[in-house]
Protein backbone atom coordinates (compact mmCIF):
# COMPACT_ATOMS: atom_id res chain seq x y z
CA UNK A 1 0.00 0.00 0.00
CA UNK A 2 2.94 1.99 0.86
CA UNK A 3 3.09 5.46 -1.84
CA UNK A 4 0.11 3.58 -3.68
CA UNK A 5 -1.96 5.78 -5.76
CA UNK A 6 -5.93 5.97 -5.73
CA UNK A 7 -8.65 7.82 -8.16
CA UNK A 8 -10.07 8.85 -4.76
CA UNK A 9 -9.20 8.77 -0.85
CA UNK A 10 -12.10 8.84 1.13
CA UNK A 11 -11.03 10.19 5.19
CA UNK A 12 -13.02 8.52 7.88
CA UNK A 13 -15.08 5.36 7.09
CA UNK A 14 -18.55 6.87 8.93
CA UNK A 15 -22.35 8.10 8.12
CA UNK A 16 -20.93 9.45 5.22
CA UNK A 17 -17.67 7.78 4.51
CA UNK A 18 -18.77 4.65 3.85
CA UNK A 19 -21.48 6.09 1.31
CA UNK A 20 -18.95 7.45 -0.70
CA UNK A 21 -16.25 4.66 -0.91
CA UNK A 22 -19.58 2.59 -1.74
CA UNK A 23 -20.51 5.04 -4.60
CA UNK A 24 -17.36 5.59 -5.59
CA UNK A 25 -16.35 2.59 -6.31
CA UNK A 26 -19.25 1.30 -7.41
CA UNK A 27 -17.60 1.42 -11.89
CA UNK A 28 -15.09 -1.10 -10.87
CA UNK A 29 -12.70 1.38 -12.51
CA UNK A 30 -11.81 4.08 -9.95
CA UNK A 31 -9.56 3.24 -7.47
CA UNK A 32 -10.79 4.14 -4.18
CA UNK A 33 -8.90 4.06 -1.23
CA UNK A 34 -11.01 4.53 2.70
CA UNK A 35 -8.85 5.38 5.67
CA UNK A 36 -10.17 4.51 9.16
CA UNK A 37 -8.93 5.26 12.43
CA UNK A 38 -11.39 2.53 14.06
CA UNK A 39 -11.50 -0.76 13.78
CA UNK A 40 -13.80 -3.49 12.28
CA UNK A 41 -17.21 -3.22 13.99
CA UNK A 42 -17.19 -6.45 15.30
CA UNK A 43 -18.62 -5.76 19.12
CA UNK A 44 -22.02 -7.73 19.23
CA UNK A 45 -23.46 -4.29 21.04
CA UNK A 46 -22.80 -2.48 18.04
CA UNK A 47 -25.60 -4.83 16.14
CA UNK A 48 -27.69 -5.15 19.54
CA UNK A 49 -29.54 -1.75 19.15
CA UNK A 50 -29.77 -1.91 23.69
CA UNK A 51 -25.95 -1.74 22.99
CA UNK A 52 -26.04 1.69 21.97
CA UNK A 53 -25.89 2.60 26.14
CA UNK A 54 -22.82 0.42 26.55
CA UNK A 55 -20.82 2.42 23.25
CA UNK A 56 -20.78 5.68 24.94
CA UNK A 57 -18.04 4.95 27.44
CA UNK A 58 -15.89 2.20 25.12
CA UNK A 59 -12.94 3.57 24.66
CA UNK A 60 -12.70 0.39 21.90
CA UNK A 61 -15.36 2.41 19.23
CA UNK A 62 -15.71 5.73 20.59
CA UNK A 63 -13.27 8.60 20.76
CA UNK A 64 -14.75 10.22 24.21
CA UNK A 65 -14.50 13.46 23.40
CA UNK A 66 -14.82 16.37 26.03
CA UNK A 67 -16.14 19.53 25.36
CA UNK A 68 -13.77 22.36 27.14
CA UNK A 69 -15.96 23.86 30.41
CA UNK A 70 -18.64 25.69 28.75
CA UNK A 71 -19.49 29.49 30.16
CA UNK A 72 -22.84 29.00 30.38
CA UNK A 73 -23.10 26.03 31.63
CA UNK A 74 -21.52 27.02 35.08
CA UNK A 75 -17.76 25.70 33.42
CA UNK A 76 -19.07 22.03 33.05
CA UNK A 77 -17.51 20.02 30.10
CA UNK A 78 -19.65 18.23 27.95
CA UNK A 79 -19.48 14.41 26.81
CA UNK A 80 -18.78 14.31 23.44
CA UNK A 81 -18.68 10.53 21.64
CA UNK A 82 -17.96 10.07 18.45
CA UNK A 83 -17.48 6.85 16.41
CA UNK A 84 -14.38 5.63 15.91
CA UNK A 85 -15.44 2.47 14.11
CA UNK A 86 -15.95 1.30 10.34
CA UNK A 87 -19.67 3.07 10.50
CA UNK A 88 -18.37 5.97 12.37
CA UNK A 89 -21.24 7.39 14.67
CA UNK A 90 -24.02 5.50 12.67
CA UNK A 91 -22.17 2.46 14.51
CA UNK A 92 -22.94 4.08 17.78
CA UNK A 93 -25.65 6.06 17.54
CA UNK A 94 -29.12 6.35 18.93
CA UNK A 95 -30.57 4.39 15.38
CA UNK A 96 -33.45 6.97 15.30
CA UNK A 97 -34.40 7.72 11.49
CA UNK A 98 -35.16 11.20 11.17
CA UNK A 99 -34.42 13.78 8.19
CA UNK A 100 -35.23 17.23 9.49
CA UNK A 101 -37.73 19.73 7.69
CA UNK A 102 -38.33 20.45 4.57
CA UNK A 103 -37.53 23.95 5.36
CA UNK A 104 -34.07 23.03 6.27
CA UNK A 105 -33.13 22.05 3.40
CA UNK A 106 -34.56 25.51 1.52
CA UNK A 107 -33.08 27.06 4.14
CA UNK A 108 -29.95 26.38 2.54
CA UNK A 109 -31.04 26.66 -1.02
CA UNK A 110 -31.86 30.28 0.44
CA UNK A 111 -28.56 30.87 2.09
CA UNK A 112 -27.17 30.35 -2.02
CA UNK A 113 -26.38 27.32 -1.85
CA UNK A 114 -28.10 25.90 -5.42
CA UNK A 115 -28.94 22.04 -5.49
CA UNK A 116 -29.64 21.80 -2.38
CA UNK A 117 -33.36 22.78 -1.63
CA UNK A 118 -35.62 19.71 -0.12
CA UNK A 119 -36.52 19.56 -3.81
CA UNK A 120 -33.18 18.70 -4.93
CA UNK A 121 -31.70 16.41 -1.66
CA UNK A 122 -35.55 14.05 -1.65
CA UNK A 123 -33.95 11.99 -4.29
CA UNK A 124 -30.87 11.35 -2.41
CA UNK A 125 -32.58 10.25 0.87
CA UNK A 126 -34.97 8.52 -1.65
CA UNK A 127 -32.10 6.73 -3.19
CA UNK A 128 -30.63 6.03 0.34
CA UNK A 129 -33.05 4.28 1.63
CA UNK A 130 -34.74 0.95 1.99
CA UNK A 131 -38.71 1.77 3.75
CA UNK A 132 -39.92 -1.35 5.67
CA UNK A 133 -43.49 0.03 4.76
CA UNK A 134 -42.83 0.94 1.00
CA UNK A 135 -42.35 3.28 -1.20
CA UNK A 136 -44.39 6.93 -1.85
CA UNK A 137 -43.29 10.43 -3.25
CA UNK A 138 -41.12 10.90 0.24
CA UNK A 139 -39.98 7.61 0.82
CA UNK A 140 -37.85 4.57 -1.06
CA UNK A 141 -36.97 1.49 -1.16
CA UNK A 142 -34.30 -0.64 -1.94
CA UNK A 143 -31.83 1.65 -1.08
CA UNK A 144 -28.57 0.50 1.17
CA UNK A 145 -29.80 2.36 4.59
CA UNK A 146 -32.67 -0.05 6.23
CA UNK A 147 -35.44 1.88 7.68
CA UNK A 148 -37.69 -0.04 10.36
CA UNK A 149 -40.68 0.45 12.40
CA UNK A 150 -40.19 -0.16 16.43
CA UNK A 151 -41.17 -3.93 16.99
CA UNK A 152 -44.11 -3.52 18.91
CA UNK A 153 -46.00 -0.44 20.69
CA UNK A 154 -45.22 -0.31 24.62
CA UNK A 155 -48.06 1.24 26.93
CA UNK A 156 -45.98 4.20 28.40
CA UNK A 157 -45.57 5.46 24.42
CA UNK A 158 -49.14 5.40 23.59
CA UNK A 159 -49.80 6.61 26.77
CA UNK A 160 -47.50 9.65 25.98
CA UNK A 161 -48.54 10.08 22.55
CA UNK A 162 -52.55 10.17 24.11
CA UNK A 163 -51.02 12.83 26.29
CA UNK A 164 -49.24 14.97 23.79
CA UNK A 165 -53.00 14.41 22.23
CA UNK A 166 -55.02 15.88 25.64
CA UNK A 167 -52.20 18.61 25.47
CA UNK A 168 -53.90 19.62 22.08
CA UNK A 169 -50.99 18.61 19.86
CA UNK A 170 -51.17 15.97 17.09
CA UNK A 171 -50.17 12.77 16.23
CA UNK A 172 -48.22 11.34 13.46
CA UNK A 173 -47.65 8.12 11.86
CA UNK A 174 -43.89 9.25 10.17
CA UNK A 175 -42.01 12.67 11.34
CA UNK A 176 -40.66 12.14 8.11
CA UNK A 177 -44.00 12.94 6.10
CA UNK A 178 -44.91 16.12 4.94
CA UNK A 179 -44.97 17.54 7.85
CA UNK A 180 -42.76 17.00 11.07
CA UNK A 181 -45.30 17.97 13.61
CA UNK A 182 -47.00 15.94 15.95
CA UNK A 183 -45.71 13.13 18.54
CA UNK A 184 -45.55 9.04 17.25
CA UNK A 185 -43.32 6.40 17.26
CA UNK A 186 -39.41 7.19 15.91
CA UNK A 187 -38.57 4.42 13.15
CA UNK A 188 -35.26 3.13 12.98
CA UNK A 189 -32.17 2.52 10.78
CA UNK A 190 -32.76 -1.32 11.74
CA UNK A 191 -33.37 -4.45 9.94
CA UNK A 192 -35.43 -7.43 11.26
CA UNK A 193 -33.81 -5.89 14.99
CA UNK A 194 -30.11 -5.27 14.18
CA UNK A 195 -28.43 -1.87 13.92
CA UNK A 196 -28.05 -0.86 9.97
CA UNK A 197 -25.19 1.58 9.96
CA UNK A 198 -23.53 2.67 6.64
CA UNK A 199 -20.70 0.27 7.59
CA UNK A 200 -23.43 -2.45 7.21
CA UNK A 201 -25.40 -1.11 4.10
CA UNK A 202 -22.82 0.04 2.26
CA UNK A 203 -19.47 -0.90 2.93
CA UNK A 204 -19.90 -4.17 4.00
CA UNK A 205 -21.27 -5.14 0.34
CA UNK A 206 -18.51 -2.52 -1.85
CA UNK A 207 -15.58 -4.61 -0.02
CA UNK A 208 -15.90 -7.47 -2.56
CA UNK A 209 -15.06 -4.41 -4.44
CA UNK A 210 -11.26 -5.33 -6.15
CA UNK A 211 -10.56 -1.33 -6.59
CA UNK A 212 -11.94 -0.71 -3.24
CA UNK A 213 -8.96 -0.72 -0.64
CA UNK A 214 -10.22 0.04 3.11
CA UNK A 215 -7.50 0.59 5.92
CA UNK A 216 -8.60 0.47 9.71
CA UNK A 217 -6.39 1.72 12.27
CA UNK A 218 -5.37 4.21 10.66
CA UNK A 219 -5.49 8.03 11.68
CA UNK A 220 -4.94 10.39 8.96
CA UNK A 221 -2.53 13.30 10.40
CA UNK A 222 -1.90 15.29 7.43
CA UNK A 223 -3.32 16.78 3.56
CA UNK A 224 -0.75 16.87 1.03
CA UNK A 225 -0.72 19.62 -1.36
CA UNK A 226 1.68 20.33 -4.26
CA UNK A 227 0.86 24.40 -4.14
CA UNK A 228 -3.36 24.44 -4.00
CA UNK A 229 -4.11 20.90 -5.26
CA UNK A 230 -4.41 18.28 -2.44
CA UNK A 231 -2.45 15.39 -4.01
CA UNK A 232 -2.74 12.80 -1.19
CA UNK A 233 -2.57 12.21 2.61
CA UNK A 234 -0.31 10.70 4.98
CA UNK A 235 -1.16 8.20 8.05
CA UNK A 236 -0.17 6.51 11.02
CA UNK A 237 -0.36 2.49 10.97
CA UNK A 238 0.93 0.41 13.51
CA UNK A 239 2.91 3.66 14.47
CA UNK A 240 4.69 4.26 11.16
CA UNK A 241 3.86 6.35 8.92
CA UNK A 242 2.29 6.03 5.61
CA UNK A 243 1.33 7.81 2.82
CA UNK A 244 -1.20 7.45 -0.02
CA UNK A 245 -1.18 9.77 -3.19
CA UNK A 246 -4.51 10.69 -4.94
CA UNK A 247 -4.87 11.44 -8.82
CA UNK A 248 -8.38 12.53 -8.37
CA UNK A 249 -9.49 14.12 -5.14
CA UNK A 250 -9.12 13.50 -1.58
CA UNK A 251 -12.68 13.80 0.39
CA UNK A 252 -12.68 14.41 4.17
CA UNK A 253 -15.45 12.34 5.87
CA UNK A 254 -13.90 12.69 9.43
CA UNK A 255 -17.04 14.30 11.03
CA UNK A 256 -17.66 17.32 12.23
CA UNK A 257 -14.86 17.44 15.05
CA UNK A 258 -12.03 15.72 13.07
CA UNK A 259 -12.87 17.53 9.32
CA UNK A 260 -11.52 20.67 10.84
CA UNK A 261 -8.83 19.35 12.93
CA UNK A 262 -7.08 17.80 10.05
CA UNK A 263 -7.46 20.78 7.92
CA UNK A 264 -5.94 22.59 10.63
CA UNK A 265 -3.17 20.39 11.04
CA UNK A 266 -2.73 20.17 7.01
CA UNK A 267 -2.25 24.38 7.09
CA UNK A 268 -5.55 25.38 6.38
CA UNK A 269 -7.60 27.22 9.43
CA UNK A 270 -6.81 30.30 11.19
CA UNK A 271 -3.45 31.74 10.90
CA UNK A 272 -2.84 32.78 14.16
CA UNK A 273 -3.95 29.15 15.34
CA UNK A 274 -1.99 27.66 13.18
CA UNK A 275 1.19 29.73 13.74
CA UNK A 276 0.78 29.06 17.61
CA UNK A 277 1.01 25.52 17.07
CA UNK A 278 3.84 25.72 14.61
CA UNK A 279 2.23 24.91 11.79
CA UNK A 280 3.56 26.23 8.46
CA UNK A 281 0.05 28.24 7.09
CA UNK A 282 -0.94 27.32 3.69
CA UNK A 283 -4.12 29.00 3.68
CA UNK A 284 -5.37 31.74 6.21
CA UNK A 285 -9.20 30.08 6.67
CA UNK A 286 -11.00 31.71 9.66
CA UNK A 287 -14.18 29.41 9.10
CA UNK A 288 -12.42 26.11 9.30
CA UNK A 289 -13.76 25.09 13.15
CA UNK A 290 -16.38 28.28 13.44
CA UNK A 291 -20.21 27.98 13.10
CA UNK A 292 -20.02 25.08 15.37
CA UNK A 293 -23.72 23.99 16.14
CA UNK A 294 -25.38 21.33 18.27
CA UNK A 295 -28.41 20.13 19.97
CA UNK A 296 -29.02 20.67 23.43
CA UNK A 297 -30.92 19.12 25.86
CA UNK A 298 -32.57 19.10 29.09
CA UNK A 299 -33.19 15.68 30.17
CA UNK A 300 -36.83 15.39 33.10
CA UNK A 301 -36.83 11.88 34.74
CA UNK A 302 -40.19 10.37 36.16
CA UNK A 303 -40.80 7.55 39.10
CA UNK A 304 -43.61 5.22 37.00
CA UNK A 305 -45.89 3.38 38.48
CA UNK A 306 -45.85 0.31 36.81
CA UNK A 307 -42.48 -2.36 36.36
CA UNK A 308 -43.06 -2.09 32.72
CA UNK A 309 -39.75 -0.10 31.77
CA UNK A 310 -35.96 -1.30 30.91
CA UNK A 311 -34.53 -0.14 34.59
CA UNK A 312 -36.95 -2.86 35.70
CA UNK A 313 -35.72 -5.56 33.02
CA UNK A 314 -32.36 -5.20 33.38
CA UNK A 315 -32.86 -5.20 37.35
CA UNK A 316 -32.90 -8.99 37.47
CA UNK A 317 -31.28 -11.85 35.54
CA UNK A 318 -34.57 -13.05 34.90
CA UNK A 319 -35.81 -10.03 33.21
CA UNK A 320 -32.66 -9.56 31.47
CA UNK A 321 -32.52 -13.62 30.07
CA UNK A 322 -36.52 -13.40 29.21
CA UNK A 323 -35.26 -10.10 27.12
CA UNK A 324 -32.70 -11.75 25.42
CA UNK A 325 -34.69 -15.05 24.80
CA UNK A 326 -37.62 -12.71 23.36
CA UNK A 327 -34.85 -10.74 21.24
CA UNK A 328 -33.09 -13.67 19.90
CA UNK A 329 -36.36 -15.97 18.53
CA UNK A 330 -38.78 -12.83 17.73
CA UNK A 331 -36.34 -9.78 17.65
CA UNK A 332 -39.01 -7.92 19.70
CA UNK A 333 -38.58 -6.21 22.95
CA UNK A 334 -36.40 -3.83 24.69
CA UNK A 335 -32.77 -4.69 23.05
CA UNK A 336 -34.91 -2.98 19.43
CA UNK A 337 -34.92 -0.17 20.69
CA UNK A 338 -31.99 2.45 20.67
CA UNK A 339 -32.04 6.33 21.99
CA UNK A 340 -35.74 6.41 22.12
CA UNK A 341 -39.11 4.91 21.41
CA UNK A 342 -41.47 7.44 20.91
CA UNK A 343 -41.25 11.68 20.45
CA UNK A 344 -42.83 14.55 19.14
CA UNK A 345 -41.67 17.75 17.01
CA UNK A 346 -43.90 20.91 18.54
CA UNK A 347 -43.34 24.72 18.34
CA UNK A 348 -42.99 26.28 21.98
CA UNK A 349 -44.91 29.19 20.41
CA UNK A 350 -48.15 29.16 17.82
CA UNK A 351 -46.93 31.90 15.53
CA UNK A 352 -44.07 29.61 14.34
CA UNK A 353 -44.68 27.85 10.49
CA UNK A 354 -42.73 24.79 11.78
CA UNK A 355 -41.87 22.94 15.20
CA UNK A 356 -38.71 24.56 17.18
CA UNK A 357 -38.26 21.68 20.01
CA UNK A 358 -37.89 17.90 19.58
CA UNK A 359 -39.29 15.24 22.59
CA UNK A 360 -37.64 12.56 22.98
CA UNK A 361 -39.27 9.76 25.22
CA UNK A 362 -37.05 6.95 26.59
CA UNK A 363 -38.10 4.13 28.18
CA UNK A 364 -35.26 3.86 31.09
CA UNK A 365 -33.87 6.43 33.58
CA UNK A 366 -30.47 7.29 34.47
CA UNK A 367 -28.86 10.63 36.46
CA UNK A 368 -26.96 11.30 33.24
CA UNK A 369 -26.39 9.86 29.90
CA UNK A 370 -24.33 6.73 30.09
CA UNK A 371 -24.72 6.26 33.59
CA UNK A 372 -26.29 3.30 35.44
CA UNK A 373 -30.14 2.77 35.09
CA UNK A 374 -32.06 4.01 38.49
CA UNK A 375 -32.92 0.61 40.84
CA UNK A 376 -36.73 1.77 40.50
CA UNK A 377 -39.12 1.96 37.75
CA UNK A 378 -38.29 4.95 35.71
CA UNK A 379 -38.48 6.56 32.32
CA UNK A 380 -37.51 9.81 30.92
CA UNK A 381 -38.18 12.83 28.47
CA UNK A 382 -36.38 15.55 27.24
CA UNK A 383 -36.30 18.33 25.19
CA UNK A 384 -34.23 20.27 22.71
CA UNK A 385 -34.18 23.17 20.53
CA UNK A 386 -34.03 22.53 16.90
CA UNK A 387 -32.51 25.41 15.38
CA UNK A 388 -30.13 27.02 17.98
CA UNK A 389 -28.67 29.99 17.40
CA UNK A 390 -25.36 29.60 19.68
CA UNK A 391 -22.04 29.18 17.59
CA UNK A 392 -18.60 27.28 19.29
CA UNK A 393 -15.58 26.34 17.66
CA UNK A 394 -12.98 23.37 17.16
CA UNK A 395 -9.61 24.18 16.88
CA UNK A 396 -6.33 22.29 17.66
CA UNK A 397 -4.82 22.28 20.88
CA UNK A 398 -1.73 20.92 19.52
CA UNK A 399 0.20 19.97 15.83
CA UNK A 400 0.28 16.49 17.53
CA UNK A 401 -2.93 14.74 15.59
CA UNK A 402 -3.55 12.08 18.47
CA UNK A 403 -4.67 15.13 20.77
CA UNK A 404 -7.73 16.08 20.53
CA UNK A 405 -8.87 18.92 19.34
CA UNK A 406 -10.54 22.18 21.56
CA UNK A 407 -14.53 21.54 21.30
CA UNK A 408 -16.04 24.60 22.76
CA UNK A 409 -20.01 24.77 21.77
CA UNK A 410 -20.75 27.76 24.01
CA UNK A 411 -24.00 25.60 24.73
CA UNK A 412 -27.04 28.22 25.75
CA UNK A 413 -24.83 31.61 24.34
CA UNK A 414 -27.74 32.83 22.18
CA UNK A 415 -31.08 34.38 24.07
CA UNK A 416 -33.27 32.45 21.65
CA UNK A 417 -31.87 29.87 22.89
CA UNK A 418 -32.46 29.94 26.02
CA UNK A 419 -35.69 30.75 25.71
CA UNK A 420 -37.05 28.04 23.82
CA UNK A 421 -35.79 25.98 25.87
CA UNK A 422 -37.69 27.37 28.51
CA UNK A 423 -40.60 27.23 26.77
CA UNK A 424 -40.14 23.67 25.63
CA UNK A 425 -39.43 22.37 29.24
CA UNK A 426 -42.97 24.19 29.88
CA UNK A 427 -44.33 22.23 27.31
CA UNK A 428 -42.99 19.28 28.10
CA UNK A 429 -44.54 19.57 32.00
CA UNK A 430 -47.74 19.95 30.85
CA UNK A 431 -48.04 17.23 28.18
CA UNK A 432 -46.54 15.06 31.40
CA UNK A 433 -49.63 16.56 33.63
CA UNK A 434 -51.89 14.80 31.05
CA UNK A 435 -54.13 12.18 32.74
CA UNK A 436 -53.19 9.74 29.92
CA UNK A 437 -49.82 9.62 31.63
CA UNK A 438 -50.47 11.53 34.45
CA UNK A 439 -51.21 7.12 36.31
CA UNK A 440 -47.87 6.01 34.94
CA UNK A 441 -46.61 9.01 37.07
CA UNK A 442 -45.75 8.61 40.58
CA UNK A 443 -43.14 11.57 40.99
CA UNK A 444 -40.77 14.02 38.65
CA UNK A 445 -37.41 12.89 40.01
CA UNK A 446 -35.91 15.72 38.19
CA UNK A 447 -35.48 18.40 38.15
CA UNK A 448 -38.60 18.10 40.25
CA UNK A 449 -41.69 19.94 41.63
CA UNK A 450 -39.79 22.94 43.28
CA UNK A 451 -38.28 24.06 39.95
CA UNK A 452 -41.15 25.71 38.49
CA UNK A 453 -40.24 29.40 37.57
CA UNK A 454 -38.22 30.17 34.48
CA UNK A 455 -35.52 31.26 35.85
CA UNK A 456 -35.53 28.03 37.52
CA UNK A 457 -36.29 25.75 34.57
CA UNK A 458 -33.28 27.57 32.78
CA UNK A 459 -30.75 27.16 36.10
CA UNK A 460 -31.58 23.46 35.82
CA UNK A 461 -31.11 23.38 32.12
CA UNK A 462 -27.62 24.83 32.44
CA UNK A 463 -26.51 22.51 35.01
CA UNK A 464 -28.08 19.17 33.89
CA UNK A 465 -28.68 19.72 30.39
CA UNK A 466 -26.19 17.98 27.60
CA UNK A 467 -25.46 17.28 24.24
CA UNK A 468 -27.99 15.22 21.52
CA UNK A 469 -24.77 14.28 20.18
CA UNK A 470 -25.32 16.36 16.90
CA UNK A 471 -22.00 18.59 15.97
CA UNK A 472 -22.19 20.50 12.66
CA UNK A 473 -21.62 23.06 10.75
CA UNK A 474 -17.25 23.66 11.46
CA UNK A 475 -16.71 23.38 7.79
CA UNK A 476 -19.71 24.95 7.02
CA UNK A 477 -21.03 25.13 2.83
CA UNK A 478 -21.61 28.35 1.77
CA UNK A 479 -20.53 31.45 -0.35
CA UNK A 480 -19.47 34.00 2.07
CA UNK A 481 -15.78 35.01 3.40
CA UNK A 482 -15.93 32.39 6.25
CA UNK A 483 -17.75 29.20 4.18
CA UNK A 484 -15.28 26.66 3.76
CA UNK A 485 -16.58 24.70 0.97
CA UNK A 486 -18.93 25.89 -1.80
CA UNK A 487 -22.41 23.90 -3.24
CA UNK A 488 -20.43 21.12 -5.03
CA UNK A 489 -18.31 20.55 -1.24
CA UNK A 490 -15.40 21.58 -2.82
CA UNK A 491 -12.89 23.71 -0.07
CA UNK A 492 -12.68 27.01 -1.41
CA UNK A 493 -9.49 27.92 -2.71
CA UNK A 494 -7.99 24.46 -3.59
CA UNK A 495 -8.50 22.17 -5.80
CA UNK A 496 -8.96 18.27 -5.53
CA UNK A 497 -10.44 18.57 -2.00
CA UNK A 498 -13.81 17.97 -0.69
CA UNK A 499 -15.54 18.23 2.49
CA UNK A 500 -18.76 15.93 2.69
CA UNK A 501 -19.66 15.23 6.55
CA UNK A 502 -21.86 16.77 9.49
CA UNK A 503 -19.27 19.64 9.42
CA UNK A 504 -20.95 20.97 6.11
CA UNK A 505 -24.17 21.53 6.37
CA UNK A 506 -24.29 25.35 6.46
CA UNK A 507 -26.99 24.95 10.01
CA UNK A 508 -27.99 21.99 12.11
CA UNK A 509 -30.87 20.32 11.02
CA UNK A 510 -34.57 20.24 12.75
CA UNK A 511 -33.39 16.32 14.12
CA UNK A 512 -31.63 13.65 14.49
CA UNK A 513 -28.49 13.92 11.85
CA UNK A 514 -27.51 10.83 10.62
CA UNK A 515 -30.04 10.41 7.76
CA UNK A 516 -28.51 13.97 6.27
CA UNK A 517 -25.09 12.60 6.87
CA UNK A 518 -26.26 9.94 4.29
CA UNK A 519 -27.76 12.21 1.99
CA UNK A 520 -24.71 14.41 1.78
CA UNK A 521 -22.67 11.34 1.04
CA UNK A 522 -24.90 10.12 -1.41
CA UNK A 523 -25.20 13.70 -3.29
CA UNK A 524 -21.30 14.38 -2.62
CA UNK A 525 -20.85 11.07 -4.74
CA UNK A 526 -22.95 12.07 -7.43
CA UNK A 527 -21.09 15.56 -8.04
CA UNK A 528 -17.71 14.49 -7.20
CA UNK A 529 -18.54 11.73 -10.24
CA UNK A 530 -20.17 14.09 -12.45
CA UNK A 531 -16.90 16.32 -12.05
CA UNK A 532 -14.91 13.61 -13.20
CA UNK A 533 -16.56 13.63 -16.83
CA UNK A 534 -16.18 16.75 -16.95
CA UNK A 535 -12.58 17.11 -16.89
CA UNK A 536 -10.18 15.86 -19.20
CA UNK A 537 -9.55 11.98 -17.89
CA UNK A 538 -6.54 11.44 -15.67
CA UNK A 539 -3.20 10.33 -17.12
CA UNK A 540 -3.44 6.67 -15.74
C1 LIG B 1 -24.01 8.68 20.86
C2 LIG B 1 -24.62 9.22 19.61
C3 LIG B 1 -26.00 9.09 19.40
C4 LIG B 1 -26.58 9.59 18.23
N1 LIG B 1 -27.89 9.31 17.97
C5 LIG B 1 -28.40 9.60 16.74
C6 LIG B 1 -29.67 9.11 16.36
O1 LIG B 1 -30.36 8.41 17.10
N2 LIG B 1 -30.12 9.44 15.11
C7 LIG B 1 -29.40 10.22 14.25
O2 LIG B 1 -29.88 10.52 13.16
N3 LIG B 1 -28.19 10.71 14.61
C8 LIG B 1 -27.65 10.36 15.81
N4 LIG B 1 -26.39 10.76 16.13
C9 LIG B 1 -25.68 11.66 15.21
C10 LIG B 1 -25.19 10.98 13.94
O3 LIG B 1 -24.85 9.64 14.18
C11 LIG B 1 -24.01 11.77 13.39
O4 LIG B 1 -24.42 13.10 13.10
C12 LIG B 1 -23.45 11.19 12.10
O5 LIG B 1 -23.16 9.82 12.26
C13 LIG B 1 -22.18 11.94 11.70
O6 LIG B 1 -21.72 11.44 10.48
P1 LIG B 1 -20.35 11.94 9.87
O7 LIG B 1 -20.18 11.23 8.58
O8 LIG B 1 -20.31 13.41 9.89
O9 LIG B 1 -19.22 11.49 10.91
P2 LIG B 1 -18.96 10.12 11.64
O10 LIG B 1 -20.04 9.13 11.37
O11 LIG B 1 -18.66 10.43 13.05
O12 LIG B 1 -17.67 9.55 10.90
C14 LIG B 1 -16.39 10.10 10.98
C15 LIG B 1 -15.40 8.95 10.84
O13 LIG B 1 -14.11 9.47 10.59
C16 LIG B 1 -13.17 8.76 11.36
N5 LIG B 1 -12.02 9.65 11.56
C17 LIG B 1 -12.00 10.81 12.23
N6 LIG B 1 -10.77 11.36 12.18
C18 LIG B 1 -10.01 10.52 11.44
C19 LIG B 1 -8.67 10.55 11.02
N7 LIG B 1 -7.84 11.57 11.34
N8 LIG B 1 -8.19 9.51 10.28
C20 LIG B 1 -9.01 8.47 9.93
N9 LIG B 1 -10.30 8.41 10.31
C21 LIG B 1 -10.81 9.43 11.04
C22 LIG B 1 -13.92 8.44 12.63
O14 LIG B 1 -13.31 7.41 13.37
C23 LIG B 1 -15.30 8.10 12.11
O15 LIG B 1 -15.41 6.74 11.78
C24 LIG B 1 -25.78 10.29 17.29
C25 LIG B 1 -24.40 10.43 17.49
C26 LIG B 1 -23.82 9.89 18.62
C27 LIG B 1 -22.33 10.02 18.80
Amino acid sequence: MEGATFDYIVVGAGSAGCVLANRLSASGRDRVLLIEAGGEDRNLWIHVPIGYAKLFTDARHNWLYSSEPEPELGGRSIIQPRGKVMGGSSSINGLLYIRGQAEDFDHWRQLGNAGWSFADVLPYFRRAEDQQRGEDALHGVGGPLAVSDVSEPHPLCEAFIAACEQAGLPRTDDFNGASQEGAGYFQLTTRKGRRWSTARGYLAPARKRHNLAVIGHALTTRILFEGRRAVGVEYLKDGARHVARARGEVILSSGAFNSPQLLQLSGVGPADLLREHGIEVIADHKGVGADLQDHYQARFNYRCSERITINDMMATLRGRVGAGLRYALFRKGFLTVGAGYAGGFFKTDPSLTVPDVQFHFILFSADSVGQKLHPWPGFLASICQLRPESRGTVRIKSADPALPPAIQPRYLSAQLDRDVMVRGMQLLRCVMRQPALARYIVEELMPGPKVTSDADLLAFARQKGTTVFHPTSTCRMGSDVTAVVDERLRLHGFEALRVADASIMPTVVSGNTNAACVMIGEKASDMILQDAKAVPARAA
